[in-house]
């Protein structure tokens, strides 16, 4: 397939121009068309597959879709988990450089950032579309009710073998417990164990399971 046969925002046509994604990867041809349809998606993917544009791609179009009826429309419709700091900064700037023809039509925010309290309060308080963070500070700001999760329509689990080994598991617990029905989910993997398996039962309704 080709980006152009997608159906994507010209907003996100753009950016791939911009960024040269002249031709999907395997993962994102075969995650994306079906991520566009709704599906939750359990994707065997490893890092330089172009796994990560394979859920902000779709997810942006959610976004985009959604506020195309109502720019004024506030409430985080999607939360991205990650093992660590450094994967949430690397998603951020993905997202970042894939909007950067959509104005103040999406706002992201990366909780595992170095800045105070009350500066992550204030960030919080702005209401972001989509959230970016490890399980535990997730947890800690829903626990204080600086952030819902009620609104949320998109769950993107990245690394999920690692998230679990890394000792979220009360976190996740917590999370499949605050976390809507409905919520449509990507959980991309470099293996299937299973800890993969766990969040599959946890968080995915039939997905499509996609072994590259
Ligand atoms: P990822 O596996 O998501 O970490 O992506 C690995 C690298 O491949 C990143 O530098 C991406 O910018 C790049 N990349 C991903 N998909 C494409 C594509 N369709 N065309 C060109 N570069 C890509």
């Amino acid at each position: 397939i080709t980006f152009e046969s997608l159906p994507l925002d010209p907003r996100l046509r753009q950016a791939l121009v911009k960024e040269n994604f002249s031709k999907p990867t395997l993962v994102q041809s075969k995650a994306i068309p079906l991520a566009l349809e709704g599906k939750d998606i359990l994707a065997r993917a490893k890092t330089g597959s172009g796994k990560t544009a394979a859920y902000v791609l779709p997810v942006l179009q959610s976004i985009l879709q959604r506020k195309s009826n109502d720019l004024s429309l506030k409430e985080t419709s999607a939360l991205i988990l990650v093992p660590t700091r450094e994967l949430s900064e690397q998603v951020q700037r993905v997202i970042v450089s894939f909007s950067s023809f959509c104005g103040k039509a999406v706002r992201s925010v990366n909780l595992t950032q170095k800045v105070s309290d009350s500066v992550q309060r204030a960030m919080l308080a702005d209401v972001p579309d989509i959230i970016i963070s490890t399980p535990a500070r997730v947890v800690s700001n829903v626990n204080n009710s600086a952030l819902s999760l009620d609104h949320l329509r998109q769950l993107v689990i990245d690394e999920a073998d690692l998230v679990l080994s890394y000792g979220y598991e009360d976190d996740i617990n917590a999370l499949a417990k605050a976390v809507p029905r409905g919520v449509q989910t990507f959980l991309m993997s470099a293996t299937l164990t299973s800890e993969v398996d766990t969040l599959k039962g946890l968080f995915c309704r039939n997905p499509v399971i996609l072994k590259l």
